[in-house]
């Protein structure tokens, strides 16, 4: 009957069930309210009882307990149903479309507005204006109260509202007093001014309510957008310092660890050791093998280097064309050691070299390490070892050499290798 009487905001077509229950879950929160009505129902009822001794006042004002407990029951049961347990279990019938909880609720709204609305009754007694100002301002403020409080069911807000102010105009008609027909022209105007009232909150209620459903759509996509654009990132950068023939670490990778490297084992004065790889005769391996079959030889080479390297800290990396660069934190044996593990599971490798001396693919290594500190530079670390691998080629090749680390100050050298770029100078 609400429905067809006055309509009921859920039924607005656009909006979905999430926001339709959304807007029962405001009806349903105000359990101080409903405490605050019967507080407000017994006090007028005592006050007016005390004053006019009338008991029907105390039989109206009892009626409130009642309507207020069923009220209550009400509001828990749907809060229990909300907290995911059945409404069956709870109640004689199941409810279980939003719809139907705000019917039950505006059930309660009337039974309350017609108790209020029963009150004017008290117009009719003569005399007794304490009880009548005291009754019709309270009436005005549970009218108003509920179009403030229930406007997202206006069959709800209004329906209670109407209750009260319609009974209150037709008993002030019954009085057959000018004065009081008078009074109801005003309580008419108080309607048409709750019923404006009551659907502009809707609309507003509404819109507020697409807003926000449209802000956690937005923030989820924005969400989603940024997980991904970190995915992409992470794969960017991954693909940024990784070298694209080997999959091992690039030239810019190997600069990067190079200065975090040195300034780690400068604070904690650790040695630090560069090998310097260069594949031999590398040429004449792609003249007489083909370019792709070079390509197939630095990738044996480098997937070699790696599982030569046992400690995760150390790094190889593809320096540039033929030539290997590997990092670690050791002391001169230990480099030593680690290159001659190399050269051993290169010669395992045993990859064909027709147009080299021995028959087979092999490797010449320059070694340096130094100790960083203030004398030093990442720079002259590679020189160096730049140095010992001219070293290794001059000597016949398929050998380690180590190459002295200057920390004296810079004179122009005619052999002075590639500068490597990036590296900050800690001197
Ligand atoms: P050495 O023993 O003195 O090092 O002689 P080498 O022939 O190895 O040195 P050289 O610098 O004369 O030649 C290096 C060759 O490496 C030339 C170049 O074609 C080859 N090279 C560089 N990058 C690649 C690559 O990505 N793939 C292939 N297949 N060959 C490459
Ligand atoms: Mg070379
Ligand atoms: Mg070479």
């Amino acid at each position: 009957m609400g429905r067809v009487l006055l309509p009921f905001l859920l039924d607005e077509p656009s909006l979905t069930t999430a926001m339709r229950w959304r807007l029962v879950d405001r009806l349903f929160v105000q359990k101080g309210s409903l405490l605050a009505g019967a507080a407000v129902t017994i006090a007028t009822g005592v006050l007016a009882f005390a004053r006019s001794l009338e008991p029907w006042l105390l039989v109206w004002a009892a009626a409130i307990v009642p309507l207020t407990g069923a009220r209550l029951h009400l509001a828990l049961r749907y809060q229990r149903q909300m907290a995911g347990r059945t409404a069956a279990a709870r109640g004689p019938v199941e409810i279980v479309t939003p719809e139907a909880w705000a019917q039950r609720f505006t059930y309660g709204a009337w039974a309350f507005g017609a108790l209020w609305g029963a009150a004017s009754l008290v117009l009719l007694m003569p005399g007794h204006h304490f009880e009548k100002m005291l009754i019709i301002w309270a009436q005005a403020g549970i009218a108003t109260g509920a179009v403030m409080r229930n406007h997202v069911s206006p069959a709800a807000a209004l329906g209670q509202s109407l209750l009260i102010q319609l009974s209150l105009m037709l008993v002030a008609i019954a009085t057959l007093n000018p004065f009081y027909a008078g009074f109801s022209v005003l309580i008419l105007l108080h309607i048409a001014t709750m019923r404006s009232t009551a659907r502009h909150l809707g609309a507003q209620a509404i819109a507020l309510l697409r807003a926000d459903v449209e802000k956690t759509a937005l923030l989820d996509n924005l969400n989603r957008l940024n997980d991904e654009l970190r995915q992409s990132n992470a794969v960017l950068s991954a693909l940024s310092m990784t070298d694209d023939l080997t999959g091992i670490a690039n030239r810019r990778r190997f600069f990067a660890r190079l200065n975090d490297d040195w300034y780690r084992c400068r604070r904690q004065g650790m040695p630090l050791s560069l090998l310097l790889i260069d594949v031999d005769h590398f040429k004449a391996f792609n003249d007489h093998y083909g370019h792709p079959a070079g390509d197939a030889c630095l990738r044996a080479v480098a997937a070699t280097l790696e599982t030569t390297l046992q400690r995760s800290g150390d790094i190889a990396a593809r320096y540039g064309g033929e030539e290997f660069a590997v990092l670690l934190s050791v002391e001169p044996d230990g480099a030593e050691e680690i290159a001659r593990r190399v050269h051993d599971a290169i010669a395992t490798l045993a990859i064909p070299h027709q147009r080299a001396p021995g028959g087979t693919l092999t490797v010449s290594i320059g070694i340096a390490t130094v100790r960083p500190g203030p004398a030093a530079t990442p720079g002259r670390l590679i020189e160096a070892a730049d140095r010992g691998l001219y070293q290794a080629k001059r000597d016949g090749r398929d050998r380690s050499c180590f190459g002295e680390v200057s920390t004296t100050a810079r004179t122009a050298d005619p052999r002075a290798p590639r500068q490597p770029q990036g590296i900050a100078s800690d001197s």
